[in-house]
Formats: C-alpha cells, structure tokens, sequence
C-alpha cells in the first residue's frame, strides 16, 4: 500500500516538477540571451542603449549596468525603457520574476 502510495505522489507531482525545472531553465537562457543585447529598436526602429545609468521603479536606486536586468538592489525588472521619442521598449523580461 505504501508503495503505491509513492508511486502516486510521484506520478502526480513529477511532470509538474520538471516542467517546473525546464521552464525555469528556459527563463535562464532567455535571461542570458536579453543581457548581451546592447541595443533594442522601439516600434519606431529607433535605436536604444540597454546598457548605461538606470534608476529602479520600484526601490528607485540608481545603478549601473544592463536596463532589462533585475535591480541590484531588490530584484525588481523594469517594465520597459523610454525611447527619446517617447515610445516604451518593452522588456522581453518583464513577465519573468526574480
Ligand atoms: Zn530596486
Ligand atoms: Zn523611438
């Protein structure tokens, strides 16, 4: 009895465990592949610097480095970056959490 008892669990939270494990993989490498993109385009074509001198939305602390990449300070992803021409460039991270 007990084993099926395990064999159950396994059954009934294994596939959730690793989809849990893969989507997680996933947001790494999309995490990765968004941090070596120096430039973004708004819907403009407009070039944008990613990398450079930010200010969080959400602790509001100044730091330095990539745009897209959580705060240094409370992990927070920015939503998106203003262009000079007043469109936002949308985070391709923003729906991932810390
Ligand atoms: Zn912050
Ligand atoms: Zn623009």
């Amino acid at each position: 009895m007990r084993v099926l008892v395990i064999l159950f669990v396994v059954v009934a939270i294994g596939p959730a465990i690793i989809v849990d494990a893969l989507a997680r993989v996933l947001d790494r490498r999309r995490l990765r592949q968004v941090l070596r993109t120096r430039v973004a385009r708004c819907d403009a074509q407009h070039p944008v610097e990613l990398v450079g001198a930010w200010t969080c939305p959400s602790c509001h602390a100044p730091f330095e480095g990539h745009g897209f990449g959580p705060c240094p300070h409370c992990g927070e992803v920015a939503y998106g970056l203003p262009c000079p021409c007043s469109r936002i460039v949308v985070n391709p991270l923003a729906e991932i959490g810390p």
